[in-house]
């Protein structure tokens, strides 16, 4: 009997190749920070979330490490089981806190909390409405919650408000990322919020490249004083926050709701009670030393100064940077380019950003000396040059 699954998907991977679309995997010898290592080069890290420098923070590992002492390593059930901790429920006060919300929630990931609001708000009777450029998991959501998915061209408010409008489902949601991930520009949280007001939808803003970077660490909501009971803000742990997981803020109400029925919460092990104890001292570093979101803003300024006066385009004001190449092939050049210079700074292609729009995805830390921006910059400008096919886009 021919496995006829098993050959397709090999002409699959064949198709990927071809297509320069295969991803592999390179393996980091050591701990997350501005230089890692791999295969025995030291390379400048451009391709990391840690936009704050805490994944290897001292204080971050101590907490960690005094947590596992304490509550040793695995949560052993879900929250509602045996696994909701003091740390677990001591890291949800800070957060809500933290970003001046009623109440928190933490997850296991950032992928699973879009997933559990979405299916927990939205149902098959549903009109979910998501910017085409959003995470993947907020479009995974809406499969999970059966729900219709419709989605507005990027940052399109006026397109978005005729879809609100003709829409006759009895729960609308909006969804958006906050600082968009390929592109780190910023959604306008604002006017998002007034349509939903104006069309009693709720909205669910994904804040994982915005916490820690914008409205001096407490994320865009913060940046761009935008409160509303409509919103659920999704924040996650694992990128400036430098750990693992996710919170979601609301009304005390929205996340009893989702504690009672959002699937990837009730149905999934707690967070290990350790990362919510690193979260908590990455929150307690960030409101202690302002100085720190101050020096990734500073570098995100240096790099901006030194593309533009070699002629490189950066739009965006956060800690994500896309040089747009085009095709897969030639990001992919550019790359490698980069990498034999000493910089691991990551292609992003299809299906991750659209088709034609390859990439280069530089990501900044605070972490990041003025010597590794200038470097990355002029080596960025000369790699780019010796490349001319691959300009502009
Ligand atoms: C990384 C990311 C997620 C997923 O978060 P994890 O905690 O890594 O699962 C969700 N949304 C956006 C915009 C992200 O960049």
């Amino acid at each position: 009997m021919t496995f006829a699954a098993l050959a397709s998907l090999r002409d699959g991977l064949g198709a990927l190749a071809r297509d320069g679309l295969l991803r592999d995997r390179r393996v980091v010898a050591s701990a997350q920070g501005p230089h890692i290592r791999e295969r025995g080069r030291n390379l400048a890290n451009f391709a990391s979330n840690d936009y704050l420098g805490l994944a290897n923070h001292p204080e971050v590992r101590a907490a960690a490490t005094r947590a596992i002492e304490a509550y040793g390593v695995g949560a052993g059930a879900s929250p509602l089981v045996v696994g909701h901790s003091t740390l677990h429920d001591e890291a949800e006060s800070a957060f809500a806190r933290f970003i001046g919300a009623p109440r928190a929630l933490l997850f296991g990931s950032g992928y699973a909390a879009n997933l559990g609001i979405l299916a927990a708000l939205g149902n098959r009777e549903a009109d979910i409405f998501a910017d085409r450029l959003n995470h993947a998991c907020l479009n995974d959501g809406a499969l999970l919650a059966r729900a219709t998915l419709r989605r507005y061209p990027h940052g399109s408010l006026d397109r978005l408000a005729s879809m609100l409008a003709a829409s006759t489902a009895r729960t609308k949601i909006i969804a958006t990322d906050a600082v968009f991930s390929m592109d780190g520009d910023v959604a306008d949280v604002a006017g998002l919020a007034r349509l939903a007001e104006e069309h009693d939808a709720w909205l669910v803003v994904d804040d994982a490249h915005g916490i820690g970077v914008l409205g001096g660490g407490r994320g865009t909501l913060a940046e761009l004083r935008v409160r509303s009971p409509r919103l659920i803000c999704m924040a996650t742990l694992g990128k400036a926050l430098g750990g693992y997981g996710a919170f979601v803020t609301a009304e005390a109400d929205v996340i009893e709701w989702l504690l009672q029925r959002a699937r990837t919460y009730v149905f999934s092990t707690a967070l290990p009670p350790a990362m919510a104890a690193a979260a908590m001292a990455a929150l307690a570093i960030i409101e202690r030393e302002p100085e720190r979101v101050q020096s990734l803003h500073a570098n995100i300024d240096a790099f901006r100064t030194g593309c533009a006066a070699a002629g490189i385009d950066t739009p965006s004001r956060t800690a994500i940077h896309p040089v747009i190449v085009g095709e897969s092939q030639a990001a992919v050049a550019l790359a490698h380019a980069l990498g034999d210079r000493g910089h691991w700074v990551p292609a992003i292609r299809p299906p991750t950003v659209p088709e034609g729009t390859a990439r280069l995805r530089v990501s900044l830390s605070a972490a990041h000396s003025r010597q590794d921006i200038d470097r990355l910059v002029a080596d960025l400008a000369e790699c780019r040059a010796v490349r001319p096919e691959s300009r502009g886009g």
